[in-house]
């Protein structure tokens, strides 16, 4: 039976960032052909009215409604051409050249036949590419944004010095009525822009700020146990080091090894030897205080932080630990049961509260050394530095 989590919209569309190059390059023509279609519905409808004369030019719109016609054909076709390529070639950076400067050329083309100097163009000409920067190539987006420049600045000089007429498709309002109409028809023109600019600018940022997290917390995270990993458990320790310098309180170490790991792993497999790593983890972060933190240090090897601990304490604390850890049944993959112990080695700093991580480190192996030495399953503690 297949587990494969199915996906919402909802999540299809927030991962937009982890589409391939060509589906990213669809996406812009799913947005183009819904804006031709919502400005072919607004030709018609302006079309239909009594005082149509007033407001466009009627033979320019009728033209303009055929060649949104055929844009709109063209951005169909290339959402063919490239469900074909995510197929063959998903990778490929082209198709989102094409498609961007097909969608920025075909805005600056609507956009001067409406009127360049309006609200919607500024709205489309930031809102673009500041969404495009987030989901799409750089690569792709600064060649379109150029583009986009070039086209509505050219256009508008060559309005301005009277080489091209200025929204050929619009009469220049006279009346109020005509005025409101020019100004509803423009916010009609950026809303859907400005619309799905937004909503997918948040659901793509709120995506990304979950991803950093899960990142940041799997870069902190022992796969294997569930536990803080060398880096993250060496990061707190030099937190709590730097933390205790000045006047204290005191902090004591543990670093601890598993008793005879490779006969464990020789005799009931490595796969059940992972299964101990993960069940002496689950002890661990039981027996520990909630402000204590545990980690994985290496292989078998342990390591837990004590801020503000005696080492009286942690002495204490860490027996119960090791006594926990020897009572821990394991069962092997082969059902058999089997009992494990483990050595420990403990500093404070009591003594020496401007000992660096690494004096304690080895304080704290030194004893582990002895633990080992004097018999394991047992608990050795640093002699005072
Ligand atoms: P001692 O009591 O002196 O500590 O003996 P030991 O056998 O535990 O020590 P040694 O360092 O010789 O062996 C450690 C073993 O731990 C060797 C290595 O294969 C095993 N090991 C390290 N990481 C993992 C792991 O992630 N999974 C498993 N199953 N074994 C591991
Ligand atoms: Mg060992
Ligand atoms: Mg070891």
């Amino acid at each position: 039976m297949s587990t494969t989590p199915v996906k919402t919209w909802r999540e299809t569309l927030a991962a937009v960032l982890e589409w391939s190059p060509v589906d990213k390059g669809q996406i812009m023509m799913l947005m183009l052909v819904p804006v031709l279609v919502q400005y072919q519905l607004w030709a018609w409808a302006v079309l239909q009215r009594p005082d149509r004369e007033e407001l466009v030019n009627v033979a320019a719109l009728t033209r303009l409604m055929w060649s949104e016609a055929l844009l709109a054909v063209g951005a169909v076709l290339l959402i063919g051409l490239g469900r074909w390529l995510r197929r063959h070639w998903p990778d490929t950076l082209w198709f989102q050249h094409v498609s961007a400067q097909y969608y920025t050329l075909t805005l600056c083309y609507l956009g001067y036949q409406v009127g360049m100097n309006a609200i919607s163009t500024g709205i489309v000409l930031l809102g673009a590419p500041v969404f495009g920067f987030i989901v799409m190539n750089r690569r792709v987006i600064w060649p379109a944004t150029t583009t986009a420049l070039v086209g509505t600045l050219g256009l508008s000089y060559c309005s301005a010095l009277g080489y091209l007429p200025y929204a050929p498709v619009m009469v220049q309002p006279t009346t109020p009525a005509s005025e409101l109409f020019h100004l509803n028809s423009m916010l009609g023109f950026a809303a859907p822009h400005f619309i799905i600019i937004l909503l997918l600018a948040d659901q793509t940022l709120s995506w990304w700020r979950q991803r950093e997290d899960t990142i940041r917390e799997l870069s902190r995270t022992d796969a294997l146990t569930g536990l803080n990993n060398r880096r993250a458990i060496m990061e707190m320790l030099d937190k709590e080091v730097a933390r205790t310098r000045r006047h204290g309180p005191p902090l004591a170490v543990v670093i601890l090894d598993l008793d005879h790991f490779k006969k464990i792993n020789d005799s009931w497999g490595h796969p059940t030897g992972d299964r101990v790593l993960q069940q002496a983890a689950q002890v661990l972060r039981q027996c520990i205080r909630q402000t204590d933190v545990v980690g994985r240090y290496g292989g078998e090897e342990f390591m837990i932080v004590l801020p503000d601990t005696t080492l009286e304490g942690a002495a204490v604390l860490i027996e119960r630990c090791r006594a926990q850890l020897a009572a821990a049944i394991i069962t092997a993959d082969s059902g058999e049961t089997f009992t494990i112990s483990a050595s420990f080695g403990l500093v404070g700093n009591e003594q020496n509260m401007v000992l660096a991580s690494e004096a304690l480190i080895k304080l704290a192996d030194d004893a582990l050394y002895r633990a080992k030495a004097g018999g394991r399953n047992r608990v050795e503690i640093a002699a005072a530095a």
